[in-house]
């Protein structure tokens, strides 16, 4: 799904509560009747007209057939409420003055099997990577089990699901940074999107050659009992998944490959009853993988899961402190569907062929440019929103 961001400087303020209205009354409707759009919109007047100028650009739809009239938000609208987000100042703990987490979007670099990757840039020209959770739009033909579970969901659910992705894989992606563990530094998440650091690098799947594997082997098995130690499984540990950075010393010219980690929606508690099992598959990846890719067999056995817990702090475990941040009670439909669904595994992770002008040059600019009586509601009131939403989410399970 492309994004497209040419409407979202013409939308008006008046456009955007009603766009939140939807928002809002999806979480206990399927279809929000308009009444209700209204009613929560808080706007007594012009509500008709910004319904149709949001259904033109396809951020809200009607939907056919229905018994009642109403609408039901797009992923479209969806993407437009998490860039209206990331594109006002948000505090933040090494700031003192609130920054917007983007500034300006540019090229889409990667489409994951249920993402889509954009480079964006902050306002200070930092390269970010805009990753927006799809859940859903892989086809379910190759599932066996339970097809039925997901076939039958509603765009609304797979939207939720695709929430609790992106709050899962920022919560994993804080605690594992903070850590010093190897993956990119996360920034900021709304809805189904997560901001994070953008690493110059390519996935291991596109490297051709390495010139030690034997070392870099070494390194990701070393890191699988890392996470391990610290209570958790990657659990889709592949070539796709593993981004490899280069650097050549300037005096040497010797080329040091390192290993950047990313993609944690699927990541499991070493106290998950298949914990073991994902261990391993973990472990067995890597080494089919060298195996096949660079012909290198290592002479020692394992890791093995019982050894990598053995050695755990039970004070420091970061799956039980990412579990208690919040999202540990909800995320349970999101296990169930990547259990069912599973990895990554092969014809995942295309890279799109990078073009010429990308953020760097200048991407299209989020800018909320409007006049300042015109700007949207202020950032407490989408914080207390945020609250409301997260106990409406909640709410929302017990509907599944
Ligand atoms: P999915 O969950 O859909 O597999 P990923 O997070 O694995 O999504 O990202 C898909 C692809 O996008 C990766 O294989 C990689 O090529 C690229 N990518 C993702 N995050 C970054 C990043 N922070 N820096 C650079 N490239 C990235
Ligand atoms: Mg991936």
């Amino acid at each position: 799904m492309k994004l497209d961001i040419s409407a979202l400087r013409y939308l008006t303020s008046e456009d955007w509560r009603v766009l939140q209205a939807v928002e809002q009354g999806s979480k206990n409707h399927e279809l929000v009747p308009t009444p209700l759009i209204q009613h929560l919109s808080g706007q007594r007047q012009g509500v008709h007209k910004c319904i149709s100028a949001l259904a033109k650009v396809g951020l809200i739809a009607k939907v056919k057939n229905a018994k009642y009239d109403g609408y039901r938000l797009t992923y479209g609208g969806l993407d437009y409420l998490a860039l209206n987000t990331h594109r006002k100042p948000q505090p933040s703990p090494n700031q003192t003055t609130p920054q917007p987490t983007i500034y300006s979007l540019g090229n889409q670099i990667g489409v994951g099997k249920e993402s889509d990757i954009y480079i964006t840039a902050s306002p200070t020209n930092r390269q970010l990577v805009l990753k927006l959770h799809r859940l859903g739009r892989i086809s379910f033909r190759t599932v066996k089990a339970n097809r039925d579970y997901l076939r039958n969901r509603s765009t609304g659910s797979w939207m939720y699901l695709s929430r609790l992705a992106a709050q899962k894989e920022f919560a994993v992606m804080k605690v594992l940074w903070r850590e010093g563990f190897p993956v990119p530094e996360p920034v900021g998440w709304s809805r189904h999107t997560v901001v994070m650091e953008f690493i110059d690098s390519f996935p291991l799947r596109m490297v051709e050659s390495v010139p030690e594997p034997g070392k870099l082997y070494g390194e990701l098995m070393e890191l699988i009992v890392r996470f391990a130690q610290r209570g958790l499984i990657h659990g889709d540990f592949n070539e796709f998944n593993i981004l490899i950075r280069e650097t050549t010393d300037e005096n040497t010219g010797k080329v040091t490959l390192t290993p950047v980690v990313i993609d944690f929606p699927q990541v499991v508690s070493t106290n998950h009853v298949n914990a073991r099992m994902y261990f391993d598959r973990d472990v067995e990846c890597v080494r089919r993988y060298f195996e096949r890719r660079f012909k290198y067999t290592s002479d020692e056995a394992g890791p093995f899961f019982d050894e990598a817990v053995k050695g755990a702090d039970p004070e420091r475990r970061l799956d039980v402190e990412v579990q208690a941040s919040g999202y540990g009670k909800k995320v349970s439909e999101l296990d169930r569907y990547v259990e069912v669904v599973g990895g990554d595994g092969e014809g995942e992770g295309e890279a799109l062929e990078e073009e010429d002008d990308d953020a760097e040059d200048g991407g299209e600019e989020l800018e909320d440019d409007r006049p300042e009586q015109d700007k949207e509601a202020p950032d407490e009131e989408e914080e207390v929103q945020q609250q409301d939403e997260d106990a409406a989410v909640e709410a929302r399970l017990d509907a599944l």
